[in-house]
Parts: C-alpha cells; structure tokens; sequence
C-alpha cells in the first residue's frame, strides 16, 4: 500500500507555486529542470521538504565555507541586527564597515589599502574597471580604456563584467553592440603541477605588445577559474601577467571572488604566484554565504591619482553599501575562519578528492579529472544531462549541481572525511551508471 507523504506534496506545491513565477538562475521559466525545496540548512546537510537530507557539495557557489548555521555567524548577526541593520553609507560611517576595511586591508596582499564595498561579485567587477578607466582619465588619458583577460573566465553577468566572461559563455553573439570588445587571450594550457611551459605566454605576450595603448587593465581569475570552465593553471602564468603589465603599464586587476578565503590553499589564489594585484576583486565566501557584499580594493596610488583629476570623486555608490549587519557578518566570518586550520582541512579535502575521484578517469565518457585546493572537477566529454544527474545526485542523498561537461566539487571546509567519501563515491556512481 503506497500512501504519499504529507511532506511530499508540501514540496510538490512548493515546486508548483514557484513554476508559476520565478526565476532561477541560468534558467527559463517553466524549465523542466528539477526543483528541490529546501526547509533547513546545517552543517554540510541541506534538509528537503520532502524530509531528505542532502550533503551539500557546493557550498551554495563557493561560498559557504562554514557550513550552514553556524553559531558563531548567527551570533553576529543577531548582535548587530539589535544594534542596527542598515543606514545609507553616503556621509555616514560605522564600526562595522571600518573594521572590516581594516580587516581585509591586513589580510589581501601588500599595497592594497583602499576599500570599496559593494553588494555583489559583478558590482565588485564594474567597480574594478570603473576605477581602472577612471585612473587613467585621471591623468589626461582617455585612450586607454579596454580590458584584456583570458579565455574561460568568468566574471559576473552585469555588461561590463559580461565583456570579459568567457565569449562564449558570455553570450558575446547575443549582445554584440550592447558589450564592449575586449582582448582575449587563449586560455592558460600549462597546468599547476607540470612543468612550465613558456611558449603558454607567447600569445598573451604578442596581444599586449600590440594592444597596450589601448588599455586599461588586464583582469583575470588567479591560477584556478571558476564558473567559465573550473581550469586551474600554473602560477608562472600569473607572474608573467604581473611583469608584462609592469612593462607596459597597464594595471592588474585580479578576481578574487570565488578564489578568496582560502578555497585552494592560499588565503588568496594570488599567494601561489607571489603576486599582487593593483586593484582585487572579493565577494562570495566574504560573509560566509549568510549575506550578500563584495569588496574591490585598490592601491594608495590609484585612490588618490582618481581624487586628484575631475571629477575628484569615484562615480559609484550603491544604495546598500557598507551594510553593517553584511560587514559585521563579513568580520566574524574571518574571525572564524583564520581561527580555525584552515589550511590543514583544505589540504585534507584535496587529498581525499584526488583519492575519491581518481578512478573517473576510466570511465569512457570522461575527458578528465582535476583537483586544485577544495575543488574537484571531473570533465565528461559531452554536456551533462541536466534533469537527469540532478535527480541521480539527489537520489544518492547529495547535493551537486553541473553546468555543461563539468561535475565538480566544492564542499564547505568543514565537512567529514566520511560525508566528503559519500560526495566522490556518489559521483563515481551516477557518472558510471549514465554510460
Ligand atoms: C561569482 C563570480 C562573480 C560574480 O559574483 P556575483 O556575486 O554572482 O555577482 C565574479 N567573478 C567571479 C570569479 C565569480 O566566481
């Protein structure tokens, strides 16, 4: 006798109402993709409506490296939102965001001491090239106002930081005329542990030599891209990126978003190359994945050439910037995470990916397999079946959501060895049983 759980139709509904008016990301409305409602969150398990409970391999996008629920961040921000949650940031200030400024001014690399905060990963990038273009009319150049980067990046979806994605994840086709055209170089091919190779740099080399005048800034994700294609590339490259724009005094803006926070080993993916950027991206893991805010910070130098020229001022300025309940939030997130070993659980997830996921790699529907830090990626050959493998995920009692080829990967730094063994074992199961 089959009765349906009462749970099981509250989640139907749920799905339901939601088909009739959201939207969801990368998404169209009424999409057959599944749905899942989520009740709970805690730990590394997602709780279903239905009563499932789900490993979360995602880190709701990189950005929840606590897990969820955390008492230490929901102390924050029970705390300050007794206090105050919110007050315009336009001839106001508060503890919360100067601390926080302090706090990452401390932690990024060397020479970065300004900071603008701002309410999302593509703000932080408008932001970035906004100040790169605004440097440069500073002192009476308007030529230099393109971008160069590397193919398979990805930088956010508003339009400028869309004319440096990826072209073809970019949609660049579809909003020809409404995207500026930048420079693109191939994507790095050399990878973290081989051997480098410097004929990966000839390309990028030759483009600057040529565009140069014409630019800006060169902005890029540090040695492991993200959603553009989860590539990870060796560190020289991005040293070669530093000198090259030394030369010919272009700016370096580096996108920290998803790398940031200690995701691939380094607090900072830069930290691989010993670089550091003029101006750095952050967002994502900033708040721990409570909230959203985002940060672009920037030299002395290139704040003060920008206060010293007309307009004299930095044209941006967000309703919600410098959130304080965000920024207090943002800072126990630190606290939490530079106080805990860090490094050693990243190390340790890193290991227990390359074990777990390494015997993809015979299965004849897959490309490849790459780990760098805290993400695993198996590449297939073909694009994934997006109702299918989410379903089979679920099935298996995990949360893992592809994009294109690629199934990764990218738990929250707490998770066990076991949960984290039951994540690969998952993948190693569903991508065999789809042959
Ligand atoms: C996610 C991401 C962004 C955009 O951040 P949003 O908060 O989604 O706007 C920009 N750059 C990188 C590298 C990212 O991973």
């Amino acid at each position: 006798m089959n009765s349906i759980a009462p749970s099981n139709l509250v989640s139907a509904s749920l799905v339901a109402r939601d088909r009739n008016h959201l939207w969801h990301p990368y998404s169209a409305v009424g999409a057959p993709t599944p749905l899942f409602p989520v009740v709970a969150a805690s730990g590394v398990r997602l709780e279903l409506a239905d009563g499932r409970s789900l490993i979360d391999g995602m880190s709701s996008w990189w950005s929840a490296i606590h897990g969820y629920n955390v008492p230490q961040l929901n102390a924050a921000v029970t705390a300050q939102l007794s206090r105050m949650s919110h007050v315009m940031f336009g001839g106001l200030t508060h503890e919360p965001a100067i601390a926080l400024a302090e706090r990452l001014v401390e932690i990024t690399p060397e020479g970065l001491e300004t900071v603008f905060l701002a309410d999302s990963g593509s703000v932080a990038v408008e932001v970035a090239i906004k100040m790169a273009i605004q440097y440069w009319a500073a002192q009476g150049n308007t030529t230099r106002r393109r971008l160069m980067t590397i193919r398979g990046g990805y930088h956010g979806d508003t339009f400028g930081a869309m004319s440096v994605c990826d072209p073809i994840m970019g949609m660049h086709t579809l909003f020809a005329g409404n995207l500026t055209q930048q420079v693109f170089a191939p994507r790095p091919a050399c990878r973290p542990h081989n051997i480098w190779n410097p004929s990966d740099f000839t390309e990028f080399a030759g483009l600057m030599g040529r565009h140069a005048d014409s630019l800006a800034a060169v902005i890029l994700e540090p040695i492991a891209q993200g959603a553009g294609g989860m590539w990870f590339y060796h560190p020289q490259y991005l040293r070669e990126v530093r000198k090259i724009c030394n030369e010919s005094g272009v700016l370096l803006i580096i996108d920290e978003i998803a790398t940031g926070f200690g995701r691939t080993g380094k607090l900072f993916a830069c930290e691989h190359a010993d670089v550091a950027p003029d101006i750095l991206c952050l967002g994502k893991a900033l708040t721990g994945g409570y909230m959203t805010l985002a940060a672009t910070l920037t030299t002395q130098t290139i704040a003060e050439t920008i206060a010293h020229k007309p307009p004299g001022v930095f044209m941006h300025g967000p309703t919600f910037m410098g959130n304080p309940l965000a920024c207090h939030l943002a800072l126990a997130s630190i606290d939490l995470l530079l106080n805990t070993p860090w490094r050693n659980r990243i190390d340790d997830i890193a290991m227990l990916l390359r074990n777990g996921l390494s015997r993809c790699r015979a299965l004849p529907n897959v490309a490849d397999v790459r780990v760098f830090g805290g993400i695993g990626v198996v590449e297939m050959k073909e694009p994934v079946d997006m109702v299918a493998l989410p379903n089979a995920f679920v099935a298996q009692g995990v949360w893992i959501r592809p994009f294109g080829r690629l199934v990764y990967v990218m738990p929250p730094y707490v998770i066990s060895k076991d949960d984290l063994e039951r994540l690969t074992d998952a993948i190693y199961a569903v991508l065999s049983a789809v042959l």
